[in-house]
């Protein structure tokens, strides 16, 4: 196969039936963003909404914004817009509170519905808060639950009687790797456990089944591909199969079945609902709310052949323009199992990875050695890719990483 020239790369851009969107987000002139996997880019009808909930909705109408501008019912008109993209049905899916805490409240609700079972089966290379927020829980529970930890790759063999659950991400947030939703579920069901899927790396990155899958409880990232911005708000998904016999802990009025009744006691309300907890944030909502409505506008089939197409292209780009440099893949080889992302080990990976930053050209490091960059298709261009190839080789080339400043540890990686 000759190599890829920079002219190659232009026809791909200029057959791409995504290129039109690009248009739709605000990107720095210069830059080439490899880190929407971190914090999706701003959409550009973004600000002109926020200005408006905040000039005319919050300004305006005060309290009576929450009836006339429906704010009380956003996280459930916003899940269900989400619920769109993750292949969920209506009523599935609310919009609130943090992934962490999202995890918290379906863990807690798992272990409730499986009483008698002691063991929560955690992937091992999980995001940490993923670990972390189980580790809290079973410490409250004060009930002796442990944790179980394996490769996700092997959750399914290790399934046993004792297993109220399974936490798993989708996408592993380092390597990239897809975990088979259809086959860890049937595995599950086999054994009469549950699984929370953690979607952070893969809501708005790839087209989801999750009925169809038959996945029942997911959590997923407002801020990653969703490009809800900084610290938006999370999603939870509860198949309604499950519904009427899941209760969380976190028993705030907003999940109650009548909350302007102001009982004195908790009653679950009907339906997904029963999920929320506290008062919505409406702006970063009104945010994510934009942000989604730009991508259901996007073809999901075509989304995710760009996305692949990227990733191939990417990692040809990589062995044609950086050998000898130490290079290795730290992601599948098969663009059908990574989500949208490539990632990259070497030794000086967070040196690598913050001479890039310098030059214009921001992917993320993962702790210990990788290079990680994410491929929001809706945005980025192949000739983004050559670029950040190119000059990934120049940095390496001429040793401009090997400086103290690139070094040394600080803020966010
Ligand atoms: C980003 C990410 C989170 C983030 O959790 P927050 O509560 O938003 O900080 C959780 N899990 C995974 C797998 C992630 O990638």
């Amino acid at each position: 196969m000759p190599e890829l020239t920079d002219s190659d790369l232009e026809a791909l851009d200029a057959a791409d039936p995504l290129a039109p969107f690009r248009g739709r987000f605000r990107m720095p002139p210069g830059l080439v963003y490899l880190d929407g996997n971190s914090l999706g880019p701003l959409p550009g009808a973004v600000p002109a909404r926020l200005a408006r909930v905040v000039e005319e909705e919050w300004g305006g109408s005060l309290i009576r914004g929450w009836n006339d501008h429906r704010w009380l019912d956003l996280p459930l008109r916003l899940g269900d817009k989400i619920a769109r993209l993750v292949g969920a049905g209506a009523g599935e899916v609310a919009v609130a509170d943090s992934t962490s805490i999202n995890l918290f409240k379906l863990l807690a609700a798992t272990l409730e519905a499986r009483p008698g079972r002691s063991t929560l089966l955690v992937e091992e290379d999980t995001f940490p808060t993923d670990a972390y927020m189980a580790e809290g829980l079973v410490r409250l529970a004060g009930t002796g639950h442990r944790l179980r930890r394996a490769p996700a790759h092997e959750l399914a063999e290790r399934l046993d009687d004792d297993v109220a659950v399974v936490l798993v991400s989708h996408v592993d947030y380092r390597s990239g790797e897809i975990t088979d939703m259809a086959e860890l579920e049937r595995a599950a069901r086999l054994r009469d456990a549950l699984v929370v899927w953690d979607l952070a790396h893969s809501a708005g990155a790839l087209p989801l089944a999750l009925n169809a899958d038959g996945a029942r409880l997911a959590v997923g990232c407002g801020y990653k591909f969703l490009n809800g911005g900084p610290g938006a708000p999370a999603f939870l998904y509860v198949a309604h199969e499950l519904q009427a016999t899941l209760r969380q802990p976190l028993s705030g009025w907003l999940g109650h079945a009548d909350p302007f009744a102001f009982e004195s006691g908790y009653r679950p309300a009907e339906g997904i609902a029963r999920f929320l907890c506290g008062t919505p944030p409406i702006l970063s909502m009104s945010a994510l709310d934009e942000a989604v409505d730009l991508l259901l506008e996007i073809d999901r089939d075509a989304l995710r052949e760009k996305s692949m197409a990227l990733g191939e292209v990417f990692l040809r780009l990589v062995d044609e323009r950086c050998a000898g440099f130490g290079l290795h893949r730290a992601c599948p080889a098969d663009a059908r199992r990574r989500g949208s992302q490539v990632s990259l080990a070497h030794p000086q990976a967070y040196a690598l990875t913050r001479a890039l930053v310098e030059r214009g050209v921001i992917p993320d490091f993962r702790t210990p050695d990788v290079l990680r960059c994410g491929l929001g298709a809706p945005y980025l261009r192949y000739a983004d890719l050559g670029l950040a190839v190119d000059t990934l080789r120049d940095v390496l080339a001429t040793g401009a990483w090997d400086e103290p400043r690139f070094k040394t540890r600080s803020g966010v990686p």
